[in-house]
């Protein structure tokens, strides 16, 4: 039984559902979704005394956070150690220009000072770190988790955050979805209310409601309307169940909409390919050749290292996908050299291939629709359904610049210009995914979530992947880290601001 006062209105519920109650709950802050946002905040709140609910909507807590790998942060205690020499300066400058100019600039200026604090409070939480480059274009600002208790990335993160929320007495509750915020009639929030699948329903009063519930990435629906992409073509890579709950009910609140973006990524999917298996990698690698419907080039494929950015360029093709075509030697090279790009530090930089020819042979035995084999250009246009004698156009070109070493095309670095062997070909569709939306609510640099007229409606924090205008149209892996980060300083942050505010 919870520690908070329950008042319950039993006897109306049954009627409707059996066993079903009606919870009138009271607390300080209470906290809408449990990833890394959700828990920092949680975390911050309890140890400033207050008491703290956190509602989770899944049945375990974590969210996307559980799955991703490191945090940005810029002079950090590990970087000092590591005599890495981005200043946060540096950083606040490149990130304004990266973004151009069009995030929140005092709110950015925040991040990147308190970036090295926040990983330092998240040390002492028992949670440990160590910096990690993955790609030639990015700094080192990666703080990859690397141990909580045996446990690391996304996942140990969460860990060390759930044990500190539940020794200072946290009530959790998971599988319990707000779905309405609570205001008064001057407009204030002054709470939320929830439901579970028992039909119980949860009243909650609060002195300040933060959302964290992780932006609308799952919900198809709103990709079209709130982002104006194509679903078909824009799709979420690791699904969440994360509708945007928390925007709606700050919207419906009289919140303003802010811009939203995505951190974005290529990959592929398909009959035969299992995700992040030896041949789903093979479709991050920047020494393919990429051609797209109509079996053009189009891209410097070593776009890949920016994985956001290399997801537009295969978006903005025709049907939205393109063709990533290599040859038996860069299999080969895969399996005993290691692959040119990782994914994030589960496949890192080097990683070798072993399964590649198996998961090969297992594609084209399947008939995969996405992967497709063939002995020459001509076959190969063929089974990937482009005209012959642009593909052939294609090849042949980029085969000069391999000779040459110069892509006089698109200027792709010379490391990853390898000719292809025309008599054994690969190809891999490319398509568009992300891992998060991101953005919807505007806040101010105290995190609270603004109105159509710009002005703090009280009571109410955003925070995480709810929140507008940290990214521009497309996220960066210059900054690496950048939104796992945001979500843990804005989580605590708000919750400083929330908390000290506090009659
Ligand atoms: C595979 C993968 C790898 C990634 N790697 C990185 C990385 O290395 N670095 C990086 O910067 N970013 C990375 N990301 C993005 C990363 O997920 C976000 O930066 C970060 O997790 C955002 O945290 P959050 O707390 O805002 O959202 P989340 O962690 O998604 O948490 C939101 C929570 O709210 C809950 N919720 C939703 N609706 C409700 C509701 N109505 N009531 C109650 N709860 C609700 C959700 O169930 C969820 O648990 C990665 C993402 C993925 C999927």
């Amino acid at each position: 039984m919870d520690k908070t006062i329950l008042v319950c209105a039993v006897s109306s519920c049954l009627m409707a559902f059996a066993n079903a109650a009606e919870y009138k709950l009271n607390t300080d802050v209470l906290v809408i979704g449990a990833g890394s946002a959700g828990l920092t905040a949680a975390v911050q709140s309890a140890e400033k005394g207050k008491k703290v609910i956190l509602l989770e909507k899944n049945p375990m807590v974590g969210g996307s956070s559980q799955f991703a790998e490191g945090l940005f942060a810029v002079e950090s205690e590990l970087n000092r150690l590591r005599s890495d020499t981005l200043t946060q300066e540096e950083a606040f400058k490149t990130l304004m220009e990266k973004h151009f100019y069009v995030i929140d600039g005092p709110k950015t200026k925040d991040y990147v000072e308190g970036s090295g604090e926040n990983i330092a409070w998240l040390t002492d939480h028992g949670i440990k770190f160590e910096v990690v480059r993955m790609t030639p274009w990015e700094e080192a600002t990666w703080h990859v988790i690397s141990d909580y208790k045996g446990t690391n990335h996304g996942a140990g993160l969460i860990k060390g955050l759930k044990d500190s929320a539940d020794k200072l007495g946290v009530d959790t509750k998971t599988s319990t979805p707000a779905t309405e915020l609570i205001q008064n009639d001057k407009g204030d929030v002054i709470g939320a209310k929830a439901a579970n699948k028992k039909g119980d329903t949860y009243i909650i009063q609060a002195k300040a409601v933060i959302l964290a519930s992780g932006g609308f990435g799952d919900d198809p629906k709103k990709i079209a309307e709130w982002a104006h992409r194509d679903p078909e073509g824009w799709k979420s890579s690791v699904n969440m169940n994360k509708t945007g709950d928390g925007i709606q009910m700050a919207l419906n609140a009289g919140a303003q909409m802010g811009p939203v973006s995505f951190v974005g990524h290529l990959g592929t999917e398909g009959k035969g390919i299992k995700f992040l298996s030896d041949l789903y990698t093979t479709s991050w690698q920047p020494s393919a050749l990429w051609v797209n419907s109509d079996g053009n080039r189009f891209a410097n494929e070593d776009v890949a290292f920016s994985f956001s950015q290399a997801a537009n360029a295969i978006y903005a093709q025709h049907g939205h996908y393109a063709w990533s075509i290599f040859d038996d030697s860069q299999v080969k090279y895969m399996m005993d050299k290691g692959i040119d790009s990782g994914i994030g530090v589960l496949a890192p930089v080097g990683k070798k291939l072993p399964n590649l020819q198996k998961d090969i042979d297992e594609a084209l035995a399947a008939d995969s629709d996405n992967f497709k084999a063939a002995d020459s250009v001509e076959q190969l246009a063929k089974e990937i359904g482009v005209p012959e004698a642009n593909l052939a156009a294609a090849v042949s070109a980029y085969n000069k610049g391999c000779e040459v070493q110069h892509d006089s095309q698109f200027f792709k670095l010379k490391n990853y210009m390898r000719p292809l062997n025309t008599k054994k070909l690969y190809a891999i569709k490319l398509k568009a995914y992300y891992f998060s939306s991101y953005g919807g609510l505007v806040t101010n640099r105290n995190h609270q979530v603004l109105d159509k007229n710009n002005k703090p409606i009280k009571g109410l924090y955003a925070t995480g992947l709810e929140v507008s205008n940290m990214v521009g149209p497309t996220y960066t892996t210059w900054s690496s880290g950048h939104a796992f980060g945001f979500a843990a300083f804005s989580g605590r942050h708000a919750a400083l601001h929330a908390t000290e505010n506090m009659k």
